[in-house]
């Protein structure tokens, strides 16, 4: 049976971050939905080109496109012992739909891990991340430096600052968040999969609380 976590929380409180880690642990793959979309603006797909009029905004790209790419995704044979799932579902219908695709898939969602953090932390964090042009590698100027300034130091790339973290964009996004994605946490509270962790802690101490609780 395959194993899928989903990582829920607020731009900036690191899902990102801990996803990254927790597929080297378990060897599941990273799906980021934000990933996805930067990197089809990147090589200038027409989903890039939708998605970035949305992204651009601070809006939530629409759950039709967003919910073709990813099943596309988990389609794909590095997925076939399951996923963890970064960004997606931000909506009751992704969640819906979710649950009827791993249903196809053999699969379910098997824990939902809710990271949090106060409102002022996210705005800190948003504003000094600088993320790696290659493969998505995540830093922040001040809480995890790069070795080398504007430099990967998994994959040697260029490191760059998002355009949707400027700060009008992030308080657009937090708003989207509240009101779109919060009704998350009572859907997956009522199906017993949620898991509050605390983001408030250096990022070792989050990944300890966060493996503590999915062993349960
Ligand atoms: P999300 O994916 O939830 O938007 P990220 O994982 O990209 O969040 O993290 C946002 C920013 O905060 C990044 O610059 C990251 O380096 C930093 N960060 C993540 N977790 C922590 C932490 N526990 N303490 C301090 N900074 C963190
Ligand atoms: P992220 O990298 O998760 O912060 O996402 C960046 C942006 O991509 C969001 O602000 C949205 O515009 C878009 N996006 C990412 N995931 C989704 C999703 N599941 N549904 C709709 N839009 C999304």
């Amino acid at each position: 049976m395959s194993t899928y976590i989903i990582l829920l929380g607020p731009p900036g409180a690191g899902k990102g971050t801990q996803a990254e880690i927790l597929a080297q642990t378990t060897k599941l793959s990273h799906i980021s939905s934000g990933d996805l979309f930067r990197e089809n603006i990147q090589n200038q797909t027409e989903l890039g080109r939708l998605a970035k009029s949305y992204m651009d905004k601070g809006e939530l790209v629409s759950d039709d496109l967003t919910i073709a790419m990813i099943r596309d995704r988990l389609s794909r044979a590095d997925c076939k012992d399951g996923a963890i799932l970064d960004g997606f579902p931000r909506t009751p219908i992704q969640a819906d739909e979710l649950e009827q695709m791993l249903a196809e898939f053999g699969g379910q969602v098997d824990a939902v891990p809710y990271v949090t953090a106060a409102e002022s932390i996210l705005i800190e964090r948003t504003g000094g991340r600088w993320s790696c042009r290659a493969q998505g590698h995540i830093y922040h100027k001040k809480f995890s430096p790069p070795k080398q300034e504007g430099i990967c130091d998994i994959d040697g790339s260029e490191l760059f600052q998002r355009d949707d973290d400027k700060e009008e964009t992030v308080a657009k996004r937090l708003r989207v968040y509240f009101d779109r994605t919060m009704p998350l946490v009572e859907y997956y509270r009522k199906r017993g999969k949620l898991i509050e962790i605390n983001g408030v802690q250096p990022v070792e101490q989050v990944t300890k609380e966060l493996l503590t609780a999915l062993k349960k």
